[in-house]
């Protein structure tokens, strides 16, 4: 049903490119999380089984709780000079190539492949392997690899399940589907350390993020009736606490969690950007509230790069919500 709609790419489509290609280069998004990084690490590791030439784009460092995923000290934001002309650029988890970041070089149509499940992908690829019921992008990615039956091994099964845990948040979210924990279980069986999948991305804390996070919750406020929650950060309350932009990872959760809270908003201005996380119980869309401030995401959890200043950012994003019924 999916395999026919207009502009998406059938799986055979996608495996038929991906076996006429020499060499590839894996794109993840700016600010990366498990699911972009473990898609693209997953198909890199198969596509070396098929003795391909592999190279993993990223315009940021890998996160510290990503480095424990293979391959992912190969990953980097250098290109090398001698890839051959028809080398494919696969982007994994962004619904347009610009989430890329302004380091990739620029490169015609005919060489992108867009494997994703966001809500509003611009089909930007040659190819556009685009399922919106997907879990992750990582799931996806199982699909392909099914198709061009390549064995799944131990590293494989731990990026793509890194992939559904980061995007389920630990299964905890509504996209946790029935289907979604079958694919988790069946890469568990491939051997899949679901244990240190859990300790590296969910468990284990830096002592400057949780003081950040006592910050950011000192600092919440609420609206419309308390079904409303944002707060923020700046450079000063990381430099005061010691953290850096990753340790904000998943601490809107903490808001969307307050009692009768259904939308949270965490406001990121951080070196001279305001980034912003939205979080919906499931009532409000915040993929189309951010939308119409330039962003994208799922209807769940979406986000947003603000141009302007931090107050500014309050009363749009409020707007924003606002029209989209909260
Ligand atoms: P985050 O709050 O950064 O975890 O992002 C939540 C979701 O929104 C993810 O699916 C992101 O890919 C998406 N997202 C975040 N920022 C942007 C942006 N500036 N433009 C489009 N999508 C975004
Ligand atoms: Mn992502
Ligand atoms: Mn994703």
């Amino acid at each position: 049903m999916i395999e026919s709609s207009p502009g998406i790419s059938t799986t055979a489509q996608v495996v038929e490119e991906l076996r006429a290609r020499p060499a590839f280069v894996m794109v993840s998004h700016v600010k990366p999380d498990g699911d972009t990084l473990g898609a693209g690490l997953a198909l890199g590791l198969a596509l070396k089984k098929l003795g391909k030439r592999v190279h993993y784009f990223q315009q940021d460092p890998v996160p510290r709780n990503l480095r424990f995923l293979p391959d992912s000290e190969f990953v980097s934001r250098a290109i090398p000079p001698d890839l051959p002309p028809n080398a494919l650029y696969v982007f994994c988890d962004m619904s347009d190539w610009r989430r890329a970041g302004e380091f990739l070089p620029p490169m015609t149509r005919e060489n992108m492949l867009d494997i994703d499940h966001h809500l509003g992908n611009s089909l930007f690829g040659k190819l556009n392997y685009v399922l919106e019921k997907e879990c992750s992008t990582g799931t996806a990615v199982m699909h392909l690899l099914r198709e061009l039956k390549v064995p799944m091994d131990r590293d494989i099964a731990t990026c793509i399940l890194t992939t559904i845990m980061t995007d389920t948040g630990g299964f905890m979210h509504s996209n946790a589907s029935p289907e979604a924990l079958e694919l988790a279980a069946e890469l568990m069986r491939a051997g899949a350390n679901k244990e240190e999948i859990t300790e590296e991305i969910f468990l284990k804390k830096r002592v400057a993020a949780t003081k950040l996070l006592g910050r950011i919750i000192d600092a919440m406020k609420f609206g419309h009736d308390n079904r409303y929650c944002y707060s923020y950060v700046n450079d000063a309350m990381l430099a005061q606490t010691g953290a850096d932009g990753e340790d904000t990872e998943d601490t809107v959760n903490v808001l969307r969690g307050q009692d009768g809270v259904e939308v949270a908003a965490l406001f990121k201005a951080i070196e001279g950007e305001i980034r912003v996380s939205l979080r919906s119980n499931g009532r409000v869309n915040v993929q189309a509230a951010a939308k119409r401030l330039g962003g994208g995401g799922h209807f769940r959890a979406s986000g947003l790069t603000f141009v302007g200043p931090l107050d500014r950012a309050f009363v749009e994003v409020d707007a924003a919500l606002v029209a989209e019924g909260l």
